[in-house]
């Protein structure tokens, strides 16, 4: 149970975790700094890539 977990944004950016918390915390707080978008953990969880 340590696989990596990936999200790539839509403007290239990749974030990375082995833990779901925390990504989906990365990239809630890039999409807001960097988008202006809120994402819900919902949103999140769909664009992750085992
Ligand atoms: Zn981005």
């Amino acid at each position: 149970m340590s696989g990596e977990l990936r999200v790539t944004c839509s403007c290239g950016v990749e974030m990375k975790s082995s833990d779901i918390e925390e990504l989906v915390l990365l990239v809630s707080d890039h999409a807001s700094n960097f988008h202006d978008i809120s994402f819900t953990r919902d949103e999140i969880e769909a664009m992750v890539q085992f």
